[in-house]
């Protein structure tokens, strides 16, 4: 049997789409929809490295089968148990009795003795059921991710179910951020790691632990990032099962000691490649020796702010030149 979802695409589906929305319109008009479900579920990097599986249980609401979604239905009269009508006994003439079929006196014929509330649904017209979702956690999984499961949503009578949306919600991860294929982290290091080399160990979203070292002859420079290879999150690769991984990205912070005493600066000036010796009279006049203060960059009136009254902006490439 045609419906009218039907006769509405014969009607504007060889205008190639054009009436698309209206035909949407008339759909909805005449095929209302149910509302839809939501339901969050919190995740963590590690469930989307592993593709883990997850249950959620939904409330859904469904239309009363004991009333057609009523809520209410009539309640068959009790005098004459629904038939409308009663027989009684007449005696047309002595000695015979005859039984008579005539209109019942309490419901008027209608056999209903009014209407009550539905016992099933207590007069809701819907029931609430427990339905069970299974989700598969996606590898590509965003921070916040739906996953669409038409027609799960609630489903009143007379309406099209609505659909059930589940949003996977990817909690923060204490070492890894992830970007795309890619994980990022930050390890902080002392000078002494950061020039005679490196190691740390890392665990990975799949229980491993890797030991990370670098090579000591190369040198980790602040804020230098390294990569290890394929220790970043799995990519399913298209048109097969097989996976592949991304990166693990470390940024290194090198923390630098407070203070240095003079004994220790001699060694370390002693061991280290020296730099060139400034072409300076200091006993020439005109020479002035100045020594450098602190500068707090947390401070209120920063003159290096942007906000600040002058022009002068602080361009970090140049300071990066200058170094
Ligand atoms: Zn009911
Ligand atoms: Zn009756």
């Amino acid at each position: 049997m045609m419906n009218h979802h039907d006769i509405f695409s014969g009607l504007f589906g060889g205008m190639g789409g054009l009436f698309s929305s209206a035909e949407a319109m008339l759909h909805q008009a005449f095929h209302p929809k149910s509302d839809d479900i939501t339901v969050s579920l919190e995740v963590t990097l590690s469930d989307v490295y592993l593709g883990k599986k997850k249950s959620v249980v939904l409330d859904r609401k469904k239309g009363c089968g004991g009333c057609r979604g009523a809520g209410r239905v009539m309640t068959p009269c009790r005098a004459c148990q629904g038939q409308g009508i009663s027989m009684t006994a007449i005696q047309p003439f002595p000695g015979y009795i005859q039984q008579v079929a005539q209109e019942c006196q309490l419901c008027r014929g209608t056999g209903y003795a009014g209407r009550g509330n539905c016992p099933t649904c207590h007069g809701q017209g819907a029931l609430v059921e427990k339905r069970q979702l299974d989700v598969r956690i996606p590898r590509d999984c965003k921070k916040n991710h739906e996953i669409v499961f038409d027609g799960l949503g609630h489903h009143l009578p007379g309406e099209e179910s609505g659909d059930a949306v589940v949003v996977l919600r990817v909690r923060d991860h204490p070492v890894f951020t992830r970007r795309g294929a890619h994980l990022f982290m930050e390890k902080e290091i002392s000078l002494a790691e950061a020039m005679c080399g490196v190691e740390l160990v890392v665990d990975t979203l799949d229980g491993r632990s890797l030991l990370i070292r670098n090579n000591p002859s190369a040198m980790v420079k602040p804020s230098s990032i390294r990569a290890v290879e394929s220790e970043g999150m799995p990519v399913s690769l298209q048109h097969s099962h097989n996976l592949t991984y991304g990166n693990l990205y470390i940024k290194f912070k090198v923390k630098f000691p407070e203070v240095l005493d003079a004994e220790t600066c001699g060694k370390l000036k002693d061991l280290m490649p020296s730099s060139s010796p400034l072409n300076i009279d200091r006993t020439r006049e005109g020479v002035e020796e100045v020594i450098l203060s602190e500068f707090d960059t947390s401070e209120e009136r920063n003159p290096l702010d942007e906000d600040s009254d002058d022009d002068y902006s602080f361009e970090p490439g140049i300071q990066c030149a200058h170094q």
